[in-house]
C-alpha cells in the first residue's frame, strides 16, 4: 500500500508541473470549439456568444460549408502566461498577440487578455473554420477574410477601423495583384492587411458579379486544379475594377 501511495506521490509530482503550467479554471465545449481558459468564461460572455455564430455567418456570406472536427481555443490571463505556454509547444509564436496552427488532429487558438481580445479570437478562428471549408487558402485571402470577420457581428460592414484607414489614405488604390504575390507571413505588412481587407469588403457588399467571381474561384480550388488567380475572375467580369473598389469604399 505505502508503495503504492508512493507511486501515486511520484506520478502527482510529475504531472503536476504540466497541469500547473497550463492554469486552466474553465473548460468548455461549444459547438466544435474546445475552450480552455486562465479565466472565467463569463468575463468573455459575449466573445463566447459570438463564436457560436462565427460559422454561420462566415458559411453565409462566403457561400462556403465549414466541416470543422475541433478547433481548440486557449485563453491565456497574460502575457506571460501565453508565452510560457507557447515557448515549449509553438517557440515562433511568442511574438504574435494571438495565433492559429493547424493540427493533423485539431486546430488551435491561442490569444490572451488584452483590450482587444474578442476580436483576436475572432481573427484567428476564423482562419480555423476557412481551413475546414477549403483545402488551401491564398496567404492575402485568409488574411483578407480574418480582418472582415473578426470585427463583431454588427460592426462588419460599417464600422471596421480598415474603412477610416483608407478614406484617410491619399492615393490609396487596391492592388490585388501584389497582394496575391505573397507567400510568407513576414511578407503581410500593416496596410497589405487593411487593403486585402478592402478588396474583401468590395466583393462582400459590392456588385453581385464580385461574388460570382469569389464563386468561381472557390469551385476552383475546391476542385483541386490551380485556380485562375481572384483578380482574373474579378477583372474578366468588372471592367475598371480598381476603380470601382476606390469609389465604393471611398
Ligand atoms: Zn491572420
Amino acid at each position: 500500500m505505502r508503495g503504492l501511495l508512493a507511486s501515486f506521490v511520484v506520478l502527482l509530482l510529475i504531472s503536476l508541473p504540466l497541469w500547473a503550467a497550463a492554469g486552466w479554471v474553465e473548460e468548455q465545449q461549444l459547438g466544435p470549439y474546445l475552450i480552455r481558459s486562465e479565466f472565467a468564461l463569463r468575463d468573455v460572455s459575449d466573445l463566447v456568444s459570438d463564436l457560436g455564430d462565427l460559422q454561420t455567418d462566415l458559411e453565409t456570406m462566403l457561400s462556403l460549408k465549414c466541416q470543422p472536427t475541433e478547433i481548440q481555443i486557449h485563453l491565456f490571463r497574460s502575457q506571460r502566461t501565453y508565452v510560457n505556454y507557447l515557448s515549449k509547444r509553438v517557440p515562433d509564436g511568442t511574438k504574435r498577440r494571438a495565433l492559429f496552427v493547424q493540427g493533423t488532429d485539431a486546430g488551435r487558438v491561442y490569444a490572451y487578455q488584452t483590450r482587444d481580445l474578442d476580436t483576436d479570437v475572432r481573427h484567428e478562428t476564423t482562419h480555423a473554420l476557412l481551413h475546414t471549408a477549403l483545402p488551401f487558402v491564398p496567404l492575402w485571402l485568409d488574411e483578407g477574410f480574418a480582418e472582415y470577420f473578426e470585427a463583431s457581428p454588427g460592426l462588419r460592414e460599417k464600422h471596421h477601423p480598415h474603412l477610416g484607414e483608407i478614406r484617410r489614405a491619399m492615393w490609396w488604390k487596391p492592388e490585388i495583384e501584389k497582394l496575391e504575390a505573397k507567400r510568407e507571413m513576414l511578407d503581410m505588412g500593416k496596410n497589405d492587411y487593411r487593403d486585402a481587407w478592402g478588396v474583401i469588403h468590395f466583393i462582400l457588399h459590392g456588385p453581385p458579379a464580385a461574388r460570382e467571381a469569389l464563386a468561381a474561384y472557390f469551385d476552383e480550388i475546391k476542385s483541386g486544379k490551380a485556380p485562375t488567380p481572384l483578380s482574373q475572375h474579378l477583372r474578366r467580369r468588372i471592367p475598371n475594377l480598381d476603380q470601382k473598389i476606390i469609389s465604393h469604399l471611398k
